[in-house]
């Protein structure tokens, strides 16, 4: 097994055995993605990337036909949303920004 490595100063993806986790509480100044009703799940997609689920939420990193976003799943509700379509370089800040508490 994986050693649990965590970090103190936030801002960083703490990396543990069970996956990287989105913060809880975002930063004061942290901005509101919009999220949509999750559309169906289709063949094209690809799952490049997912959080740690045992906090009861699973964020994806989703690309689909040369576009990304970001899907949001709560486990307890079923409840699917998603980001906009961005491209890559976009997608992968936002992704980036949302295990940093930047975004939320
Ligand atoms: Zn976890």
């Amino acid at each position: 097994m994986e050693a649990l490595t965590r970090t103190g100063s936030r801002g960083k993806a703490m990396t543990s055995y069970h996956g990287p986790h989105v913060p809880t509480r975002p930063e004061p100044d942290a901005k509101a993605l919009t999220w949509r009703p999750g559309l169906r799940w289709t063949d094209r997609e690809r799952v490049r990337a997912h959080s740690c689920s045992c906090r009861g939420v699973v964020y994806e990193f989703v690309g689909a036909a040369g576009q990304y976003f970001i899907r949001r799943t709560t486990l307890q509700t079923g409840v699917i949303e998603e980001t906009d379509r961005m491209r890559s370089l976009r997608a992968e800040q936002t992704w980036a920004d949302l295990f940093a508490g930047r975004v939320y």
